[in-house]
């Protein structure tokens, strides 16, 4: 197979463009596609401030690899969602190939602002590990985006992740998420920053591709709690209908939002207001990150609260006989003390 620009060995073949590059042309290709999705889409310019979100994985490094090559004025966004082990090597990752681009980087440190992290952030208020942490995600983007200035957000997803996620939205019906599947999400209030994704014209392969030939270290594990999610199995799904025939998923995606959009889209914008908590939009009296920390805090100051009696309790015969008779209800002690929002 021969790169169809120069002739030389070719390294990767792109079925669905008809196509084979070698390394070199394999860039250029990259870097046009990136181009031609922030262009046409009126994504930002090169005097915008673009905050990049970078978890550490291939996408959003390449992502933000491709958008310094291309001369945009980017910062990074790491944050760490504090699922142990893992986000420690992302952050790592993450702050390593920031020096070697010798671009500025913000962390966001949950477990350091709120006490714990978002597995215990879902098991508190009996959410889905993967719910709350998109939750937490999509809050702090938006938030440290207007705290610095930023006018744009930047995500590394990419056509298998857009793909994936419109054909779960379908087998649901979920119009309203449908609606919000576009690769820019203008912003529609004040406090809302735009979202951007610039690499919904790459798919998975390329973006690893591209990490790869540019040398970039990112994390290769999957998040721990991803395992066993939907959204894996509507990628295989995708990859086996891709295997038989090449194009399926750009069909799929660039379909939709060409065709299918269009007709959906005419559902009104929710009227959003500020959090009486934290000022970020929301359609209710408080936005749904602070009801699930407050509740999380609500929940550990309970634990606490319990270990310390029970720890009294053990201490003392006395007191234990007292309390065993007549036990404090948690949710009494639960009521003391300010959130700490
Ligand atoms: P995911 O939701 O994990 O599929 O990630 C989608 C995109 O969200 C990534 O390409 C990144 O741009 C961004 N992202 C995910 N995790 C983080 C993180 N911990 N910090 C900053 N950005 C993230
Ligand atoms: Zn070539
Ligand atoms: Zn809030």
């Amino acid at each position: 197979m021969r790169c169809q620009k120069c002739r030389s060995e070719a390294s990767l073949e792109i079925r669905r463009h008809h196509a084979a590059f070698c390394a070199t042309h394999f860039l250029d290709f990259f870097e046009r596609q990136v181009e031609r999705a922030v262009e046409t889409g009126k994504m930002f310019t090169r005097e915008d401030r673009v905050l990049v979100v970078v978890s550490g994985g291939k996408d959003s490094l390449a992502l933000w690899d491709v958008l310094c090559r291309l001369g945009y004025q980017t910062t990074g966004l790491y944050i760490n969602l504090g699922i142990g082990q893992y986000s420690e090597e992302s952050q790592q990752k993450a702050a390593a190939y920031a020096r070697s681009l010798g671009a500025p980087l913000l962390i966001a440190d949950i477990p350091g602002e709120f006490g714990m992290g978002v597995e215990q952030f879902a098991s508190a208020t009996g959410r889905a590990s993967c719910s709350a942490c998109g939750l937490s995600k999509r809050y702090l983007f938006n938030r440290v985006a207007l705290d610095h200035g930023f006018s744009v957000v930047a995500t590394g997803h990419n056509l298998d992740d857009e793909a994936a996620v419109l054909l779960g939205n379908l087998l649901h019906w979920q119009t309203a998420y449908l609606a919000r599947q576009a690769p820019v999400l203008p912003s529609t209030h004040p406090r809302l920053v735009k979202k951007v994704k610039p690499l919904y014209r790459i798919a998975e392969r390329e973006a690893a591709a591209y990490a790869v030939i540019r040398g970039i270290d990112y994390i290769v594990e999957e998040c721990p709690n991803s395992v066993g999610a939907k959204s894996l199995l509507y990628k295989e799904a995708l990859n086996l209908l891709e295997q038989a025939a090449p194009g399926t998923k750009q069909s799929l995606y660039w379909g939709f939002l060409e065709r299918g959009l269009p007709l959906i889209r005419g559902e009104d914008d929710p009227v959003l207001r500020a959090c009486q908590y934290c000022e970020q939009p929301t359609t209710a009296e408080v936005c749904a990150f602070c009801r699930m920390t407050e509740r999380a805090a609500d929940r550990m100051r309970i634990r606490r609260c319990h270990e310390q009696s029970l720890s009294v309790a053990r201490s003392s015969g006395e007191a234990n006989r007292a309390r065993s008779s007549n036990p404090v209800p948690p949710h009494a002690a639960a009521t003391h003390g300010d959130l700490p929002l």
